[in-house]
């Protein structure tokens, strides 16, 4: 019996003890989490009012406070059975990082007791010089250093055999610059908010204080059996399959989608999302996608960084929860070829410090003017920053998906809906010279209509889509820190945030507000045409029209990312205070040199693969070819056998043979550019890699597919589509 073959006979659901009643969510929610209400109980007064003022007006807490907070944090952790702490941060390669230590400090000899100060609470100095840091931090100071994040709560990590208290932090270098992902978050946050408060006050909201933007990440994510899994050496290194024939059965039939959702899935399901609500993790739907055995988990939506925080920690659970099932939960963009890959839909909007949702139409013809001219600026935003969010989403992992009839393509557009699309129009020819009031009635803007969620009037195909009162960013990869996306949307829609009120203010001139902003919006409108697509993104005429009106259309990540240093993008950035030039050099750099790295890793084990365990398996397959014409060519004298029969055998092993020759040439072929590649610098590298080796290994694929549907499935040891993908 074959590796594979054997497995089979292991392949099972795991034991779980039957619980009678699950408790009920709210008895437990949030329950490992120190969040304002624990800590209210655990600190004075005082400290807490400096604590709440710290987190809405950015007034710094003195030490002795911090200290009173570390102490009570350490208590509450230690009453829940924590024995160490992290300071959680967030590196630019995308992934969280931790730094454990104990609680205990030495008093005398053979003496510990448990002890976390405000100094530590609020600072933390990670030995992190190997951390890539795109050359910010010079070698001679390597160090770089966390600093808490107050809006998000720390919380506690459990394993079987110990707890962890994980501080949120940012992570900076000695000088201040961002080492990270979530500073820059909080400082484009905060320039949205500056650009929106200032918008909502020409409106007559004075009273508003703060806007933030509101994230709800839509996981997509697969699950197979673990045995499989560990049999395949491109799944456990780089996530995806480099090779693999295409089973007879894959989605053609749809039968997956909002399908029952298998037990073993289920128990998973269930599973995770317990964790996830101790942490606070507001998880709410769970369905199947359209792939076999692939899977979706969407949460209430959240402030921005609290939903970063949150989905980085809900990818750690899955991974964590799936192995406890004997399942692994893959979590790149494309595991599978000729199968959906995989996303994160970004929901995006604003909310406003009294929880208004400033992408909803308002109740009176101010406010639903309010509502068009943030949405203006979003247009304005897309329109001339597609760029932008092309980069945020560009890496190795999502470039299989965008453009291949699954996701949105490289090309960035707004869909916006039939009603507003109507409404828009309206307003372009209707714009006068004078609005009054009773305009704005005429042109059915007094009240606008709230806007059809229904599935009939959405476009899964846009990567920039209103769904009735939000924005869903449909490029995001599934595996990506959402934090960069979201960065990059606030950014430019602060930006022109700040446009839209300059320009009626300056339109306005002592003049009728209202004739100015609807005069403003109309403008805007006409100007930015170009970004908004109703029809479906994967059709050919789209790729025609969108380069007519001369959209970007971006396939390559690293031509992506070098878009990240054009002067107009450094500008924008450097004047909201979220990246300065360094900084965002810095991710260029750091992204491209990622880039090369997964195919540098992708291309080795294919070669290895091919090595070790294809060509063998075609050659052992090929020599039962052989040995059998032998056999045949003996006996001839005796059995009389059609020559046609000896033909067509050796057709089949010359077959065998050429696939065989085929695989190896192209291997070598590989291996060669690699060689070549490694005496160019990162960005030559990057760019060969995306124009030469990734056809190469295309290529290489075809025939090693080609192979595996002829080889006997007793030599072929590596799991098949149709087994990691169907069986449950
Ligand atoms: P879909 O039908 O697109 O699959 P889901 O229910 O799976 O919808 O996901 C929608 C997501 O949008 C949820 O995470 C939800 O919390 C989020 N969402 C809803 N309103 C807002 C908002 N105002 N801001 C940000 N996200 C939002
Ligand atoms: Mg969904």
């Amino acid at each position: 019996m074959g590796i594979r073959q054997e497995l089979l006979t292991r392949i099972k659901s795991t034991d779980f003890d039957k619980i009678e009643t699950p408790k009920k969510v709210s008895s437990y929610f949030g329950e490992n989490t120190f969040s304002l209400e624990t800590m209210q109980k655990h600190i004075s007064k005082p400290t807490f009012e400096a604590f709440k003022a710290w987190m809405s007006e950015g007034k710094t807490i003195i030490l002795n406070q911090a200290n009173e907070i570390a102490d009570s944090m350490k208590n509450w952790a230690m009453s829940k059975g924590a024995t160490y702490y992290t300071h959680w941060f967030q590196p630019m390669t995308g992934l969280t990082a931790e730094k454990h230590d104990s609680f205990i400090t030495i008093t005398a000899p053979g003496k510990v007791i448990e002890k976390f100060s405000g100094n530590k609470l609020i600072q933390g100095e990670p030995d992190a010089s190997s951390f890539p840091s795109g050359g910010i931090r010079a070698t001679f100071e390597a160090r770089g250093y966390t600093a808490w994040d107050p809006s998000s709560p720390a919380f506690i990590i459990e394993s079987k055999l110990g707890k962890t208290l994980c501080i949120p932090t940012i992570f900076i270098s000695y000088n201040g610059e961002a080492l990270d992902k979530k500073l820059p978050l909080l400082r484009s946050d905060e320039a949205l908010s500056r650009a929106a408060v200032g918008l909502l006050k020409l409106f007559g909201h004075k009273d508003v204080k703060k806007v933030f933007s509101t994230c709800g990440p839509e996981q997509e994510y697969f699950l197979i059996d673990k045995n499989y899994y560990n049999l395949r050496q491109d799944l456990l290194l780089t996530g995806r399959t480099l090779v693999g024939a295409a089973s007879p059965k894959g989605q053609q039939l749809e039968d997956q989608y909002f399908g029952t959702i298998k037990e073993r899935v289920v128990n998973f399901m269930f599973e995770t999302a317990e964790e996830a609500y101790k942490l606070g993790i507001p998880v709410m739907t769970r369905h199947n996608e359209v792939a076999p055995h692939q899977y979706e988990f969407a949460p209430i939506f959240e402030e921005s960084n609290i939903a970063a925080d949150h989905n980085q920690l809900l990818m750690e659970l899955m991974k964590k929860v799936a192995l406890r099932h004997d399942l692994v939960c893959l979590l790149h963009e494309k595991p599978f070829a000729g199968i959906n890959g995989s996303g994160k839909h970004l929901n995006w909007s604003l909310a406003d410090d009294k929880g208004n949702n400033l992408l909803n139409p308002g109740e009176t013809p101010e406010d639903s003017l309010q509502f068009l001219a943030v949405l203006a600026a979003v247009l304005r935003a897309v329109y001339l920053h597609a760029d932008l969010l092309r980069a945020s989403v560009a890496m190795a992992g999502n470039e299989h998906r965008l453009g291949a009839n699954e996701a949105p393509p490289a090309i960035i557009s707004v869909f916006l809906g039939d009603q507003l699309t109507t409404i828009l129009d309206m307003i372009e020819k209707g714009a006068k010279k004078k609005v009054s009031k009773r305009d704005i009635v005429d042109l059915g803007l007094a009240r606008l209509p709230k806007f059809n969620k229904d599935t009939t009037d959405r476009n899964r195909t846009s990567p920039f889509a209103f769904t009735g009162n939000k924005f869903e960013f449909r490029a995001v990869g599934s595996s990506q820190n959402i934090s960069t996306p979201i960065t990059v949307v606030n950014t430019i829609i602060a930006d022109s945030l700040d446009y839209v009120a300059e320009k009626i203010t300056s339109t306005a001139k002592g003049g009728d507000f209202n004739t100015a902003a609807l005069k403003v919006i109309a403008q805007i409108i006409k100007e930015t045409k170009d970004i908004r697509f109703e029809g479906n993104n994967y059709s050919e005429e789209w790729l025609k029209e969108a380069e007519k009106r001369g959209l970007p259309n971006v396939a390559s990540t690293p031509e992506s990312l070098e878009d990240l240093t054009k002067e107009k993008n450094i500008a924008l950035f450097e004047k909201y205070k979220v990246f300065s030039k360094e900084e965002l050099i810095a991710r260029y750099h750091i992204w491209i040199h990622m880039y090369t790295l997964v195919l540098e890793i992708e291309a080795n084990t294919l070669n290895e693969m091919v090595n070790a365990s294809i060509v063998p398996a075609g050659f052992e397959y090929q020599q039962l070819l052989s040995d059998n014409l032998k056999v045949l060519g003996e006996i001839k004298k005796d059995v009389k056998i059609d020559p046609l029969v000896l033909k067509d055998q050796k057709e089949h092993l010359n077959d065998v043979v050429s696939k065989i020759y085929y695989v190896r040439r192209n291997a070598k072929e590989m291996m060669k550019l690699l060689e070549k590649a490694g005496k160019f610098n990162a960005e030559k590298r990057a760019k060969l890699y995306f124009e030469e080796l990734k056809p190469l290994m295309e290529h290489i694929r075809r025939h090693v597919d080609a192979l595996e549907c002829v080889v006997s499935d007793e030599h072929w040891d590596l799991p098949k589509y149709r087994e990691m993908l169907f069986i449950k």
